[in-house]
This record gives structure tokens, C-alpha cells and sequence, in this order.
């Protein structure tokens, strides 16, 4: 019995042993076969998408046969491939099949062509308010949109400070109206304002002290006001244009305003009827930036005064904010083999700022290594530091629907006019050093594009899933050549700049 027990035990404990051994065996090799094949986008095996097509991205052993949908994928030197597949509505199966050899492996992914999400905000969710009475409400924080819609999605059309007050005059759905002019209304979140009151009749303010001064760096137009109320400024050909709304009178004497050597003139008109004042700044110098604020119920416009260049070394002196896009958590967009945008931004970042302060710059970094970082904390990184430039650094993706094959290189993108000349020279030069496809300079709404001061663009240097860019981006020297044509460009446009400026 003994005996027996114990040989029993013996070939138990010998075959357990052996079991295991094949487990950790069919797991290594089920591990290098997951190795062999993998996806990084579509993120899930199961997904649901809107538009007409979708991209698979992802890598295969080199050398490897790749069929998707039983039609052939080519597979770069590094294993990355990128292949668009049309949607169909409903289900849509797309089988990836990857032959090496023996090893042969197939993944499936179920995607679901669904209807776009559409926005419906219809005119019976309108309320109107009583005609004469009106309810006041604050702004609770600062650069919050007023818009033209009461839709997320609709236009700018200014941003508001903390404490402005507003006219309201309607709501629908989430959103309050507001009363910009008797003829002119715009939006609200309703949730950005506190404190309402209602008041019969109208409440408008009186403009008064208009002074304008300097210091190193900015010109500053001061006006006091009995409560801070909405602005709008607009840039024109020689300028800017401030709108005051809700204003009774302005007892601005444009007299006093001498001309300096950044502002060339200031005239005030203020038409009663509307309840606006307007503030028609024209300038000796272009656009550097500009931004308004209120310091308690004064409004204060500020202006950056135009650099002074060295000729010799246009960067000498000059404060760059260098952002490197994403950090931490927030990937960005991730390249057929896994590399995350946030890791190639950083160091083109760190090599841009390297060049940058040899040529005599002084440089900003939103971020210096894997971290989070708000976005909305970005722009004021480089604000608090009086940058005359804010760049974002980004490698760019697409959106299902698009070809990469088709839609990829180097772009700029900016939002305010007085940044577009920067975001042309930087892509001008980028592609023509970096000999990249032109994929063009964007006017588009971003939070790192919309800041007025400092002039702010967001420079995609080239794509992460079309699969020759993600090559050169995973290649060092690339990397230094687009840190170095960032440069370049730069130079160029604060060279340009000593000509135009004066003018
Ligand atoms: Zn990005």
C-alpha cells in the first residue's frame, strides 16, 4: 500500500511537473506569437465607429506576409504597417492574417459602423425672458467662451473674465442668452455664471480714466468701468479693435493720447444706441501679442511691444515657450510599433531647446519629462514667463474616416491672424529642410493655438501612423533635423520681422 502510494505520488508529482513545464513552454510560445502581431489601433478587438472607414495600425515580424481582409499589406523594415479598410453599415469583420514560416496567426476585429451622434437643439426649448426686466448674472471663471450657438461645438466669439457681468436674456438648454447689443445676442454655458438678479430696465456702465502707458515690454490702455462688462477685440490691418458692451458713456478724452513709439493712435467712438464703445487701436508695429484683462473694475488692454532683433542673431535674447505635447497619462497618438507621441514630442522639445539657447535664446518648458500637465496650465507657463513665442510640439494622427496614405507630412496650425506669418514660415521651412509633404498651415481653434499673447502655434512635425514618417520620427538624426528647422524658421521669421515692423 505503501509502495504503491508512493509511486502513485511520484508519477503525480512527475507528470504535475511535467504539465507545468508545457504550460510555461505553450505560454512563452504563445507569448512570442502575441509578439509576432500586434495592434494598436483599433484599440479594442471590439469597436464602434461613425465614419466610412477605419485604419488598422500595427506591427508584424519583418519579413512577414501580412493579408487584412485576405488582401496584402506591406510590412515596413520595422514591422509597422497602416492599411485603411472601408465600413460597411452594421457589423464589419476584419480578419488580419500574418504568415512567418510556420507560425501563422490570425486576429479578428469586429467593428460597427454606426450613425454619426447629431446635436439636436430645438427653437421650442427657447425661453424667453419678460421683455423689460433682465437678469443679471457674473462669470464665474476667467477665459470662459461666449458663443454663437448655444452648442459646445459653435464659434467663439470672445472670451470672458471672472466677474464680468451679463445681460441675460433667454435660455436654451444648457445655455443662457446673452445681450450683447440690442440687435446682437451670444451664448453661455449656464452653469459659468452665478449670482443672478433681476432688474427693470437696463444696467450699463460708465467708461471713464482711459490712460494709456508703458514699461519694458508692453503697452498698456487702461479704462475704469462702474462693473466689468463684456469685451470683444478683433485684430484689423493696423491693429486692434475693442468692442465695450453695455456701456452708457465714455468720458475718454482721446486728445491726451500722444503717439509712442508702439501705438500710433487711439480714437474712442461710442454709439448710445447700441451701448458700445469702441477702441480703434492702430499700431507702428505688427501684432506681438496682445490680451485684456480686468484688475478689479479697471480694464486693462495690453499690448507686447515689437522685439528688438539682432540682425546677427535674431534669437539672441529672446524668450521661446517650448510645449512638448501630451506627458503622463495622456499618450497621444501611438505608432504601429508602440512608440507614444508623448515620447518623440519631448525629445524633439528638449533638442529644440538645446539648439534654441546655443543661439542665444532663453526657453521655457511646459514639461521636461513624462508628466502630466493640464492643458490649460500650458499657455500660462509660457505667459508668466513674457515668451514672445509659444510652440507646441506634436506628431500627428487621424480621425477614422481618413487616409493616412493620402493626408501626411509636416503642418502648422494657428488660430489668431497675427500668428498665421509664424505658422508659414515654420512650415515653409520644416518641409523644405526637412523634405517632408507639405500638408499645409491650418487656421484651427485648439487650446494651444487660441492664446492672443504669446504668438502660439502648434507644430505637427510629421505623422505617427503613415508608416515612412514613423520611421524618420523614431529616427535620432530626424528628430535633430526638425529640431534644427524649428530653429531655422524661427530665425527666419524674427528676421522678416525687423521689415515689416516700422513700417
Ligand atoms: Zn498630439
Amino acid at each position: 500500500m505503501y509502495l504503491i502510494n508512493n509511486f502513485v505520488m511520484k508519477f503525480f508529482r512527475n507528470t504535475c511537473f511535467l504539465l507545468s513545464l508545457i504550460c510555461i513552454i505553450a505560454f512563452v510560445v504563445d507569448r512570442s506569437k502575441a509578439d509576432a502581431l500586434q495592434i494598436v489601433y483599433p484599440k479594442t478587438p471590439n469597436t464602434e465607429i461613425s465614419a466610412n472607414s477605419t485604419f488598422i495600425v500595427g506591427n508584424a515580424t519583418p519579413g512577414s506576409k501580412l493579408t487584412i481582409n485576405d488582401k496584402e499589406v506591406k510590412v515596413h523594415e520595422n514591422g509597422s504597417f497602416v492599411e485603411v479598410v472601408p465600413l460597411k453599415d452594421g457589423f464589419n469583420r476584419i480578419k488580419i492574417e500574418s504568415v512567418d514560416g510556420l507560425e501563422h496567426e490570425i486576429l479578428s476585429y469586429i467593428v460597427k459602423k454606426v450613425p454619426p451622434k447629431t446635436l439636436t437643439v430645438t427653437d421650442k426649448d427657447l425661453t424667453e425672458f419678460a421683455p423689460n426686466e433682465y437678469i443679471y448674472a457674473a462669470v464665474v471663471k476667467n477665459n470662459t467662451p461666449l458663443r454663437a450657438q448655444p452648442d459646445e461645438n459653435s464659434k467663439r466669439l470672445t472670451h470672458l473674465n471672472a466677474d464680468t457681468v451679463l445681460m441675460l436674456n433667454g435660455k436654451k438648454g444648457d445655455y443662457f442668452r446673452v445681450s450683447l447689443t440690442p440687435t446682437q445676442n451670444a451664448w453661455i454655458k449656464a452653469d459659468s455664471v452665478v449670482n443672478y438678479s433681476t432688474i427693470n430696465g437696463k444696467m450699463l456702465a460708465v467708461a471713464s480714466d482711459v490712460n494709456v502707458s508703458e514699461d519694458k515690454l508692453y503697452e498698456y490702455i487702461r479704462t475704469s468701468l462702474d462693473f466689468p462688462v463684456p469685451y470683444k477685440i478683433t485684430e484689423t490691418d493696423n491693429g486692434l479693435m475693442l468692442n465695450l458692451y453695455n456701456i452708457k458713456a465714455n468720458n475718454a478724452d482721446t486728445k491726451l493720447f500722444a503717439p509712442d513709439e508702439t501705438l500710433k493712435s487711439l480714437a474712442i467712438n461710442t454709439v448710445s444706441s447700441d451701448n458700445v464703445s469702441t477702441y480703434f487701436v492702430e499700431l507702428n508695429q505688427n501684432l506681438w501679442g496682445y490680451e485684456a484683462y480686468y484688475e478689479g473694475k479697471e480694464l486693462v488692454l495690453r499690448i507686447r511691444k515689437a522685439p528688438k532683433i539682432d540682425t546677427a542673431k535674431p534669437l539672441n535674447g529672446i524668450t521661446i515657450a517650448i510645449d512638448a505635447g501630451h506627458g503622463g497619462a495622456d499618450y497621444g497618438a501611438i505608432g504601429p510599433t508602440g512608440v507614444k507621441e508623448k515620447e518623440i514630442n519631448l525629445d524633439i522639445a528638449k533638442k529644440l531647446q538645446k539648439t534654441l539657447e546655443a543661439s542665444g535664446a532663453q526657453v521655457v518648458m511646459t514639461r521636461v519629462e513624462d508628466v502630466d500637465v493640464p492643458l490649460y496650465e500650458r499657455p500660462k507657463v509660457a505667459k508668466k514667463s513674457d515668451a514672445l513665442i509659444l510652440l507646441s510640439i506634436h506628431a500627428n494622427a487621424l480621425a477614422d474616416g481618413a487616409n493616412p496614405y493620402e493626408k501626411h507630412g509636416t503642418s502648422v496650425f494657428y488660430y489668431n491672424k497675427e500668428s498665421a506669418e509664424l505658422a508659414k514660415v515654420l512650415r515653409d521651412t520644416m518641409i523644405k529642410e526637412l523634405e517632408t509633404r507639405d500638408d499645409g498651415v491650418c487656421n484651427c481653434s485648439f487650446v494651444m493655438t487660441r492664446p492672443t499673447m504669446p504668438l502660439s502655434v502648434v507644430i505637427e512635425v510629421a505623422y505617427m501612423i503613415h508608416p515612412e514618417e514613423y520611421t524618420l520620427l523614431l529616427d535620432d538624426k530626424f528628430r535633430n533635423k526638425a529640431a534644427e528647422s524649428i530653429k531655422d524658421g524661427l530665425e527666419k521669421f524674427l528676421l522678416n520681422s525687423v521689415n515689416s515692423d516700422n513700417k
